[in-house]
Order: C-alpha cells, then sequence, then structure tokens
C-alpha cells in the first residue's frame, strides 16, 4: 500500500515521436517550361537546414512553378518539362529510382486555399496523408501523432475536445493550420507553403508566423509571399524572382533577409522591396 506500481512493460514503440533530422534543400540551375514557354531560367538557391527561406517577387515570375518543382508536383502537368537538379542533403529526388511518393513524403506542401477535406474528421484529416504515402500506424500511434502534428501545427489546444468534428466546421485559418498539420503528419524534412496566408485574416496570419517561429526547429521552410513584412518577421534568407521583358523568371539577389531589405545589391530588387512595382 502506497508503493507506486512498477511497470515493466516496455514503453510502446513511438514510432513518430522525434522529428526528422533537418535537413538542407538545394536547386540547381532549374530551367522549366510549359509547352514551349519557358517560364524559369537556371535557377540555383540553397535552403538551409532549420531555416525559412522567402520567395518574393511579381507574380507571374515562376514562384509557384519552382516551389512544385521541389517537390515534383510540376511534372503532373503534361505540358510541363523542365531541366536541372533538386538536391534534399546531397540525394537529388528526380533520381531515376526514387518514387513520387518518396519525394512527397519527405517534401510537404501547403497552398495559399486551405484544403482540408471538409466531411472528414479534424482526426482523420491530420491522419489522411499516412495511407497516401504508405505508412502504417496502430491506434496509439495515430493518437499521439495527431497531438504531436496539431501541437506543432498550434491548433491543438483549440480542438483537442472536438477531435471527432468536421475539418469544414474550422476558421479559415484554423483550416490552414489543419492542413499544416496534415503535412507535418507525414513527417516531412522540408515544408513548402505557396502564400499560405494571403487567404486569410491579420489575426490568422499572426498566429501563423508565430507558429512558423516554432516550426522551423523541426522543419526547413519555403515559403512564397507577396506581404514584405511577413517575408522579413519569418524568414532568414530570401530570394527575390523576376521575369521581365520577354525572360523567363530567374533569382536577381539572394541572400540573409535582413541585408536584402537593408541594403540590396540590385536596383530592382531595391524597388521591389520598397513596394515600387
Ligand atoms: P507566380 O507563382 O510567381 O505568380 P507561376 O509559377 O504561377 O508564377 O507562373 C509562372 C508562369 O507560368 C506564368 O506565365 C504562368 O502563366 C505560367 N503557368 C503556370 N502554370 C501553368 C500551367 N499549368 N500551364 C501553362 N502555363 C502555366
Ligand atoms: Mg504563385
Amino acid at each position: 500500500e502506497g508503493v507506486p506500481a512498477v511497470s515493466i512493460a516496455p514503453a510502446p514503440a513511438r514510432v513518430f515521436s522525434s522529428p526528422a533530422p533537418l535537413a538542407t534543400l538545394e536547386a540547381r540551375g532549374i530551367t522549366a517550361w510549359f509547352g514551349d514557354h519557358q517560364v524559369l531560367d537556371r535557377v540555383s538557391l540553397t535552403m538551409p537546414a532549420g531555416q525559412v527561406t522567402a520567395l518574393i517577387g511579381p507574380s507571374g515570375c515562376g514562384k509557384s512553378t519552382f516551389l512544385r518543382i521541389l517537390n515534383r508536383m510540376h511534372e503532373l502537368v503534361p505540358s510541363a518539362s523542365l531541366a536541372g537538379e533538386v538536391l534534399l542533403d546531397g540525394d537529388d529526388i528526380y533520381e531515376q529510382t526514387r518514387r513520387l511518393t518518396d519525394a512527397r513524403k519527405d517534401i510537404g506542401m501547403v497552398f495559399q486555399k486551405p484544403n482540408p477535406f471538409p466531411a472528414m474528421s479534424i482526426y482523420d484529416n491530420v491522419v489522411a496523408g499516412l495511407k497516401l504515402t504508405g505508412v502504417r500506424a496502430s491506434r496509439d500511434e495515430k493518437d499521439h501523432l495527431v497531438e504531436r502534428s496539431l501541437t506543432s501545427a498550434g491548433l491543438w489546444k483549440e480542438v483537442k475536445d472536438r477531435l471527432r468534428a468536421p475539418g469544414g466546421g474550422l476558421s479559415g485559418g484554423q483550416q490552414q493550420r489543419l492542413c499544416i498539420a496534415r503535412s507535418l503528419a507525414i513527417k516531412p524534412k522540408v515544408l513548402l507553403m505557396d502564400e499560405p496566408c494571403s487567404a486569410l485574416d491579420p489575426t490568422s496570419t499572426r498566429v501563423i508566423e508565430e507558429t512558423m517561429g516554432e516550426l522551423q526547429k523541426e522543419v526547413t521552410i519555403v515559403i512564397v509571399t507577396h506581404n514584405m513584412q511577413q517575408a522579413q518577421r519569418v524568414s532568414q534568407q530570401c530570394a527575390f524572382f523576376l521575369a521581365s521583358q520577354g525572360q523567363p523568371g530567374h533569382i536577381v539577389e539572394h541572400g540573409d533577409t535582413r541585408a536584402m531589405f537593408e541594403a540590396p545589391v540590385d536596383p530592382r530588387t531595391y524597388d521591389y522591396v520598397n513596394g515600387r512595382f
């Protein structure tokens, strides 16, 4: 009596308990076409492990195309072709022997418009990616994963008492965080975010920005944003894309975010970050 029971059972296997090690993503000489329309020209960029890299530039300069190339979504467009390499910790994600699902598993994506499965429960939305990527998990593992992913996405406290409610019942900002949690559940090494806050109100935007500060400790982040304040708040590295005078999209300037905003080298970067076009 009064003596605590000592458990001799082994701790349950927590296959998902530790985050994947941080990884660096490197694009080398990416040139891309839709049919014979060239939209990117020799884009090379290193997106360092554990950092947030912001891609900025006017509409139509190829930011989304570049992002989709980084996780092999570009090749889903029948007319699309590309040259160059994408290396994840030195491994070419386009190597013949690498399956498409492996690239998707390692490199998650969040889009401008939150796209949870609206009729599916919050819980099932988070684990929805597991089946697609061929990961098997027990009920306990899933429970753990759901809590972990929702916590990382900054949504756990708000939804922990209604995990069986449909994802579509959440606010826009919550839906976007649910989509972030869904991406995180497959334990990506990189998270690509294409204007993730453009469809959200300022409060939701702020919540997501705050979440990113924590998230970058477990996943390398690449974000496309038109919001220059946001680029400065969330990123450490920045790349300015431009397509001009019939030239396909290319990087004009890249480097440390603060340096790029305070002392841009190229006059076109100066004009863009100061809202002149
Ligand atoms: P951004 O994200 O910087 O606005 P995009 O990557 O969306 O730029 O577009 C770059 C160029 O590629 C644009 O000229 C656009 O019209 C073209 N483009 C994008 N997607 C397709 C597609 N599926 N088929 C044909 N052209 C496309
Ligand atoms: Mg875009």
